[in-house]
């Protein structure tokens, strides 16, 4: 059944690899498989004139065509251009995710019928501007974004929901009538890192807390073994070849299936040829887990600092750990969970598509709330649905520059700390520094550095047009917030006239909506695979 809106989606757009999901007329998430029939698709783009080829085959080209494949892209959103040229051209990275999108709309459109609207997810730790980015990057697919949601609140509501409205009647996997449940979601995937803690009760579902690293994923483990294999040409033929760039984008997929290899064997052989010269050897699991144990270390360390001190919960009040991202298989994983939890972690839902059909079941429950009414839901699901409340929370703490009076240094005064529960909104009054003055430039910054320099600019809050002849020291009201989708906006207020006054938030690496139309029809002008 399709509704005349167009039906709703769910899309993990990942680092590495992309899904896309939907819920069934019962209420159960399920993933719509792409073209080739596979569930997940490689997030890597192969482009040359107008023919553009997104998943598995582009993924393979890249070993023997690395100047017309781009991957990783999502590690540089936020950023004005991707790093590597593509078949000649330097393209935005909200661009190439728009390709992404496109193809996963295209093919789940064979599926279910026209797509309109989507919830995309990001990680948890994302800033406003690589937000706003993936918001673009689905505009210029000609996608109307619902909401930008954190790809572990998006876990976890598929690990809260799942069963709860697919069979009705049925509490959910964890949670018997008047109980609350708590999870803390370990999310590793190609590129990103989170932790959060998510609470579900008889209220709804809420974000207590999170925390990440947007440069840490199972990608990092491939290098270990890149790594592993260089010192291998270093000690046998003294040459180094990761100073050659081909080499390593030739190698890493060989890095990345030993990888998995070792997920499931004790040891993996690695045979690789350089420059007429030969590597063959045996790599075990021992000594793969010794190389990588300081990036497991770090995820440990993160883990420890949002349970205990964030959500401020010891290990015995999380009922579960919850498993999120392909990383998640390696066993390494599984032990330092469960040696520093003491609780067996939990893997009950695919970690690939438990984030789209997270996003799949918020898209819904969105449309439900929003009294779509065509949405193809029993009655009894759509009824269930309307009554979940979602709550998430900011990953940064919000605050503008103040200068020290006394020492001259620009400080960040934070005016919303991290993990506050969305929406939320704070303000301050600024006086004016000389009469007659008609606007103020405040920046905004996102992080909890007491230094404003060391925190990310969001933009420069533009206050115009103030009225003529205020004199200095005229008390001036911004207020800031987060929006439930972790979007920053900006207010002012002129207490003296008690006016609202016009406010910019001036963003430097912004598309203008001339630049998205240009960056669309580019890619409406690809035949897409
Ligand atoms: P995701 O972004 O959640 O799709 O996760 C993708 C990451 O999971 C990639 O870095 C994969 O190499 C990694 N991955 C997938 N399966 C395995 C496995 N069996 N063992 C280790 N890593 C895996």
């Amino acid at each position: 059944m399709t509704s005349p809106e167009g039906n709703l989606v769910g899309i993990d757009l990942g680092t590495t690899m992309s899904v896309v999901a939907h819920v069934d007329s019962s209420g159960r998430a399920t993933t719509l498989t792409n073209r080739e029939g596979d569930p997940l698709t490689p997030s890597v783009v192969y482009l040359d004139g107008n023919e553009a080829i997104v998943g598995k085959s582009a993924k393979a080209a890249a070993a023997h065509h690395p100047d017309k494949v781009a991957s990783l892209f999502k590690r540089s959103m936020g950023a004005v251009l991707h790093g590597r040229m593509v078949d000649g051209r330097s393209l935005r990275p909200e661009t190439l995710s728009a390709i992404v999108l496109r193809k996963l709309r295209n093919d789940a459109e064979r599926r279910i019928g026209p797509i309109s609207k989507a919830v995309i997810t990001v990680p948890a730790f994302f800033d406003d501007a690589r937000r706003r980015a993936t918001e673009i990057a689905g505009r210029i697919a000609g996608l109307d974004v619902l909401e930008i949601v954190n790809e572990p609140t998006a876990a976890g509501l598929a690990y809260c929901l799942q069963d709860r409205f697919a069979s009705p009647g049925a509490a959910s996997r964890f949670l018997g009538p008047g109980q609350s449940f708590t999870g803390l979601v370990y999310d590793l995937g190609g590129g990103t890192f989170d932790v959060t803690v998510v609470r579900l009760s008889d209220r709804g579902f809420e974000t207590v807390a999170t925390d990440g690293e947007v440069q840490l994923g199972g990608k990092d483990w491939d290098d270990v073994i890149v790594d592993y294999i260089a010192r291998q040409f270093r000690e046998q033929y003294k040459i180094d070849p990761r100073t050659d760039a081909s080499w390593r984008d030739a190698i890493g997929g060989l890095a990345e299936s030993t990888k998995m290899l070792l997920s499931q064997l004790s040891s993996a052989p690695l045979e690789t040829s350089y420059n007429n010269h030969v590597v063959k050897t045996m790599l075990t699991r021992k000594t793969f887990e010794e190389s990588s144990r300081d990036l497991l270390t770090r995820t440990r360390f993160v883990t420890r600092l949002v349970a205990s001190e964030q959500a401020k919960l010891g290990w015995e009040q999380i009922d579960k750990v919850l498993l999120v991202g392909g990383s998640t298989r390696m066993p390494m994983v599984r032990q330092m969970l469960a040696d520093a939890t003491g609780k067996e972690p939990d893997d009950s839902l695919d970690p690939d598509q438990v984030v789209a059909h997270g996003a799949a079941l918020y898209a819904t429950l969105l449309g439900a709330q929003a009294g779509i009414k065509e949405l193809p839901l029993d009655d009894d699901v759509r009824r269930r649905l309307c009554h979940v409340e979602v709550v998430d929370v900011n990953s940064h703490s919000l605050g503008v520059a103040v200068t020290d009076r006394r020492t001259g240094q620009k400080l960040n005064h934070i005016m919303i700390p991290k993990n506050s529960p969305l929406p939320v909104a704070a303000s301050k009054v600024f006086v004016l520094p000389k009469a007659g003055q008609k606007q103020v430039r405040i920046s905004v910054l996102e992080g909890e550095a007491p230094e404003a320099a060391a925190n990310i600019t969001v933009g420069d809050c533009l206050v115009r047009d103030l009225p003529d002849d205020l004199p200095a020291s005229s008390p001036i009201q911004v207020r800031l917030s987060f929006g439930c989708n972790g979007r920053v906006n900006v207010m002012a207020l002129d207490m003296s006239s008690g006016k609202l006054v016009q406010t910019d938030l001036e963003q430097k690496r912004t598309l203008t909506d001339a630049e998205i139309q240009q960056e669309a029809e580019f890619v409406d002008g690809l035949k897409i695979h």
